[in-house]
């Protein structure tokens, strides 16, 4: 082959080879996840017949690389029932190991290395049914702290809870975690000063979920950061629930969250709740380092309403306008809060300010309905300069606007 058409060939390759990982990559988009500083590793593989980690896994990695700290590795173990002799995850690779598991036994070998791998300053996260795993395994009980389920009873510790501003123990013989149906949660802060949650609202909503109750174990080295009422009304267990907690396990650092059932097709609301992604990244960062430096998104919910975030993460400006343009009457007014809430946090400098101008003169000379319009008159009568005029002038002309309009020409021009 002459040397031209050898090139030609290695050229052809190159880009074929290009092309696949391109087309194979299913990292988050604009993200040099391969320069984050954190190794996070997920393991899953099996899980009980509730929950779906083939759904859950790589939503929990979408989450933690939006973030562009983490680069998500995932360790897949054999299938139920299969020999899982091979199954040897280097942890040690990793700051941070997500479980996301509830099956066979690892190998003995396996799970030594693992119990190094925390006792030597490890990170692990627990996410929901991962606490259901291993009922036996006294070390993962231990940095678990509190689990559920596969016959777990008065002999694998207290229940533990939340009462009078204390954690509660209590002996009780009985079988270990339920669940009632699932409902919106309201999420209770029970230690503001923990880096986790620094900065997080005392009381916030999260979207429907399946809210544990009655978990029990040796809970030793338990910091519970959040709590929610299970209602009796909804077959819960009329107590505060510990839903966010910490463990540390020699010198390592465990992140639990009961929060975020996944089962079946989605949309996972659970998963997609701004305060499950807030807390789970942050969680994951503590849990990996120690630290946590991860911002509180603008929008966090408050104790009256969740937000949801469709593709876990906030939406961009421009979506943000786009559904305020589609806003009907009786829908959710989420997204022209999240706006004003923007405005409100945001470092508010001239060149922030005629940003957020311009999106809501945009929506004011859109269709949009007249009841969003009206809000904006609102803001823009706080935010509003003379660019925004003319569409407030053209606005008046609207019966149903015509006073709002009016109201904010006065601010701007007063
Ligand atoms: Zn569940």
């Amino acid at each position: 082959m002459k040397r031209k058409n050898i090139l030609q060939v290695i050229a052809l390759i190159l880009f074929a080879v290009t092309l696949f990982t391109s087309c194979t990559s299913n990292k988050p988009e604009n993200l040099n996840v391969e320069n984050a500083r954190i190794k996070a590793l997920i393991v899953n593989g099996q899980m009980n017949a509730s929950h779906d980690d083939k759904e859950s896994s790589p939503i929990i990695e979408k989450i933690l690389e939006l973030t562009g700290e983490f680069n998500v590795e995932v360790a897949t173990s054999p299938a139920k029932g299969n020999d899982m002799s091979t199954f040897k995850p280097q942890f040690s690779d990793y700051d941070v190991v997500i479980i996301d598991y509830d099956g066979d036994e690892w190998p003995a070998e396996t799970k030594t290395n693992f119990v190094d791998y925390v006792k030597n300053g490890g990170g692990v996260v627990i996410v929901h049914s991962s606490d259901n795993a291993f009922p036996n395994w006294v070390e993962y009980n231990e940095m678990i702290g509190l689990g559920g389920w596969n016959g777990r009873n008065e002999k694998s510790g207290d229940y533990v809870y939340w009462e009078k501003g204390k954690v509660v123990r209590s002996d009780t013989i009985g079988t270990g975690g339920s669940h009632g149906q699932q409902v919106p949660v309201l999420v209770q802060t029970r230690n503001l000063e923990h880096q986790i949650m620094k900065g997080l609202p005392t009381s916030w909503m999260h979207g429907q979920d399946e809210l544990y109750g009655n978990l029990r174990g040796p809970g030793k080295n338990v910091n519970i950061l959040a709590t929610a009422f299970s209602d009796p009304k909804t077959n819960g267990t009329g107590k505060n629930e510990p839903v966010l907690f910490t463990i540390k396990y020699g010198e390592g650092r465990v992140f639990h969250t009961v929060l975020g059932h996944v089962n079946g097709n989605g949309p996972h609301i659970q998963m997609q709740c701004a305060g499950f992604i807030t807390t789970l990244q942050r969680g994951a960062e503590w849990a990996a380092t120690g630290e946590v430096t991860l911002p509180i998104p603008a929008e966090f919910p408050n104790y009256a309403s969740w937000i949801l975030w469709e593709n876990f993460q906030p939406l961009t400006l421009e979506q943000l306008v786009a559904e305020i343009k589609d806003y009907e009457l009786g829908d959710s007014r989420e997204h022209l809060s999240a706006l004003s809430v923007r405005i409100r946090k945001s470092d508010q400098k001239p060149k922030t300010l005629k940003m957020y101008e311009k999106a809501m003169i945009e929506i004011l000379e859109s269709d949009a309905n007249d009841d969003a319009k009206k809000q904006i008159c609102r803001e823009l009568g706080i935010w509003g300069t003379k660019s925004a005029v003319p569409a407030l002038e053209k606005l008046k002309l609207n019966k149903d606007c015509n006073e709002m309009a009016e109201y904010a020409l006065e601010r701007i021009q007063g």
